[in-house]
């Protein structure tokens, strides 16, 4: 990670932290004073006394905060520091497994780490509803052992339903469906002693993985690479692994034999993917490996579901979870193995609240747990590339896709001498090329990482731009939707019909261009293919999308036109050309990962042609062909890239071989933010005492968003500096109106 949670140090053992002291009890006998941490701002634990019969260190209790009763976690022992007459008792424990010491230091760690409240951190950790019900229960129905007074259809139905799930219980309606029959008949059969009725709680554990079912028969590299993460899971200390493969080379099958390892130590096993629509084909997967579904986790989860999820892992009772960053703060156990699936990704970062890294947050909680965890992509972000380089994680490479399947064939196509009508952006180099895999059946897809119609409507009239009216962000148009969408704040409005500013009638016209409006352009060209286009917003369920995709895998498209969602590990065998309309994109810009950026999404994308049996081609359209970043895509030169970005970035001392910070001051009223920015810049001696600088203050480069005027200021400091509690020094004294906000960005990915 780019400077791991502990500032300065060398991933060591656990535990070194500030926050460790002498070993705290782990029970609390009735009254007994013990501090419990809320998730309300507060910002430190309170003391209460422990309830009738006690409580351990970690229960999950009820505690009075002023009128209210609130949630919270048994901290350790009461500080004593408060008049003891007026300490009131803990109201009750919930029903729910304590809080283990391990996770409580994670929460401390991170909490640290971001510079964030430990309430917040709190939340987190705490994101299930209805923790604070009484164990909820429900009646289900098993075979009993006596016979009914009559046969009946019916009866015979359910009874042989039942005997043929051998003991299963099922819930009254999963029985009735299952039989086909009433409710009223498996009441009556209930009567008759034939059918059991229990009470059982209603969070069920997870059906159980069998970790001995034969998964694929490893190459000789995968094997070996097998061999070591398990190995790192039997000697049971805390490693992190680089594992680097190309897109198809079994990575993904290497870290299951992982997952196998760990569920056959009774080891709990997480893997973080960064987009939802993935989890649906990862699941199919490690059901016919595992033979049954683990847990998912993530924000298109039923809140029934996430509070089972919570709970079942907190009691062991769920081997495996799969799902969104947030999964890492859940209760586990015993976690043996984390796994951070193109941990390159930037939607690893979290961008609003707490704004803290998951792919990081894994490395610091397998640390705390004494987990491996193993960081799997095609193209590592170059924090985790400079750390094997280092020695500090280890490295395994898987070199070739899995059988027949070679990497894509790839080819620049300069725009500089292509001919081009007006408005049109795909070239007739590679509208050939298009042609062909079409008319041999097989599929294309036209990459833009633009959503969208257009990024920009303009006045032909009066030369305006429809921008927000919350953000200094232009409108883009949606034609599919009819409506201007803003992209930072997510505003809609009607296509106007004349220009807001001079009122000029059928003036505004679109410019640029965005998916929407390439595949109208693949219409015109294409007459005859069936053309699918895949954008995040188009679906507006992650259900939707996962069904356009599995048709598409099916060959329902001939060509696909999609933004970066398509970059994101689908499986499309007959996908075989992939052609990138603008290549250049991402090299724009003065963000410090550019170049990194635009060399991961492109390898990434062109990565998807030509998975199965039949050679796949890459061609990127570009109008600086000699460009070195566009050079490194083409000849496939991974090591060179690295070594070449890494030795610009270490001159330049930005990370990962220097430290940066992120503050962003916001305010409606703009001067506010900007007097508070002159202030810190002005006092900025802590963060000179920690061999920093600050630069700044500036308009953030959208400097209104949601109606909020933005200032930055970036914050740069040596690699070894301990930054964090530099910065807690230097912004505590800011005070501002009710209106002002003040948020530190550690590590940041996006400078926007
Ligand atoms: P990655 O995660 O590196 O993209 P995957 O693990 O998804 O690669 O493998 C790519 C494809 O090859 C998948 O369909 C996978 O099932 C198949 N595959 C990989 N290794 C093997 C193997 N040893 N035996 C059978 N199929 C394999
Ligand atoms: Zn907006």
């Amino acid at each position: 990670m780019p400077e791991t949670p502990r500032p300065g140090r060398d991933p060591g053992p656990p535990n070194q932290g500030p926050s460790v002291t002498s070993p705290s009890p782990s029970f609390f006998d009735t009254g007994a004073l013990v501090s419990v941490l809320t998730t309300q701002p507060l910002g430190r634990p309170l003391d209460y006394k422990a309830p009738e019969g006690g409580c351990h260190l970690g229960s999950f209790v009820e505690v009075p905060l002023g009128p209210r009763k609130v949630i919270g976690v048994v901290w350790g022992p009461g500080k004593g520091d408060y008049d003891l007459a007026k300490i009131r008792s803990v109201i009750r424990v919930l029903d729910a497994a304590p809080m283990r010491e391990e996770l409580q230091s994670f929460l401390k760690r991170a909490a640290d780490y971001t510079l964030t409240p430990l309430p917040a951190m709190l939340r987190l950790a705490t994101r299930a509803p209805g923790l604070s019900n009484p164990p909820s229960m429900q009646k289900v129905y098993r075979l009993g052992d006596r016979a009914p007074d009559r046969e009946t259809k019916a009866r015979t139905k359910v009874l042989e339903a039942l005997r043929e799930y051998g003991g299963l219980a099922f819930t009254l309606k999963e029985l009735s469906d299952l039989a086909g029959v009433t409710s009223s008949v498996v009441k009556g059969l209930v009567k008759q002693g034939a059918v059991l009725e229990e009470d059982t709680p209603r969070d069920a554990p997870y059906p159980p993985l069998d970790p001995n079912l034969a998964g694929a028969d490893l190459t000789p590299d995968q094997s070996a690479a097998a061999q070591a993460l398990n190995d790192g899971i039997r000697n049971a200390r805390f490693k992190t692994t680089l594992l680097r493969g190309v897109t198809g080379s079994g990575k993904t099958e290497v870290y299951l034999e992982a997952v196998a390892e760990a569920l056959r130590r009774k080891q709990q096993a997480l893997v973080l993917l960064p987009e939802i629509a993935l989890t649906a084909e990862f699941l199919t997967r490690v059901e016919a490996r595992f033979g049954a579904r683990p847990a998912e986790w993530h924000s298109g989860v039923t809140m029934t579901e996430r509070r089972r999820v919570w709970k079942m892992v907190g009691q062991g009772r769920c081997q495996l979870v799969v799902g969104a960053r947030s999964a890492l703060f859940l209760p586990f156990q015993d976690l043996g193995l984390i796994v951070v699936d193109e941990e390159h990704d930037t939607s690893y970062k979290q961008e609003d609240g707490v704004l803290y890294n998951a792919r990081d947050m894994a490395v610091l909680r397998g640390s705390l747990c004494e987990a491996q965890v193993v960081l799997a992509s095609a193209t590592p972000s170059l924090e985790s590339w400079a750390n094997a380089e280092a020695g500090k994680y280890a490295r395994l490479d898987l070199d070739t896709r899995f059988g027949e399947a070679v990497m894509p064939d790839l080819r620049a196509i300069d725009m500089r001498t292509e001919r081009l009508p007006a408005s049109r952006w795909i070239s007739p180099n590679l509208q050939r090329a298009v042609e062909a895999r079409v008319q041999a059946g097989e599929q294309a897809l036209l990459f833009l990482n633009r959503r969208g119609y257009a990024p920009v409507t303009i006045c032909r009239a009066c030369g305006h731009q429809v921008g927000c009216d919350h953000c200094d962000a232009r409108m883009v148009e949606h034609r599919f939707l009819k409506r201007l969408m803003c992209h930072q704040c997510g505003e809609t409005k009607p296509m106007p019909s004349v220009c807001p500013s001079c009122e000029a009638e059928d003036r505004l016209a679109a410019v640029g261009p965005g998916v929407e409006r390439l595949t109208e352009e693949a219409q015109a060209l294409f007459p005859d293919a069936r053309i699918a286009t895949l954008s995040s917003d188009m679906f507006g369920s992650a259900r939707a999308l996962k069904a356009q995709i599995a048709e598409i895998a099916e060959g329902e498209a001939d060509i696909i036109v999609g933004t970066q969602l398509v970059a994101k590990g689908h499986n499309f065998p007959n996908l075989t050309l992939v052609g990138v309309i603008d290549a250049d994109l991402g090299l724009q810009g003065s963000d410090l990962r550019a170049a990194e950026r635009t060399f991961q999404l492109m390898r990434q994308v062109a990565g998807r042609a030509g998975r199965a049996e039949k050679p796949g081609q890459a061609l990127l359209q570009t109008f600086q062909p000699e460009h070195p970043v566009i050079r490194a895509i083409l000849s496939g030169d991974e090591e060179g890239f690295w070594r070449a970005e890494a030795a610009e970035r270490s001159h330049a001392g930005v990370p990962p071989f220097g430290r940066m910070a992120g503050i962003i001051l916001s305010s409606t009223d703009m001067q506010e933010a900007f007097d508070i920015g002159n202030l810190l810049a002005r006092n900025d001696g802590p963060i000179r005492a920690a061999g920093g600088q600050v630069f700044g203050p500036a308009p953030a480069p959208i400097a209104r968003v949601r109606g909020r005027h933005r200032v930055r200021l970036l914050v740069k400091a040596p690699k070894g500096a301990a930054l964090q509690p530099a910065l807690a020094k230097w912004v505590a004294p800011v005070k501002g109106s009710a209106q002002f906000r003040l948020a530190v960005d550690i590590d940041p990915q996006s400078f926007y």
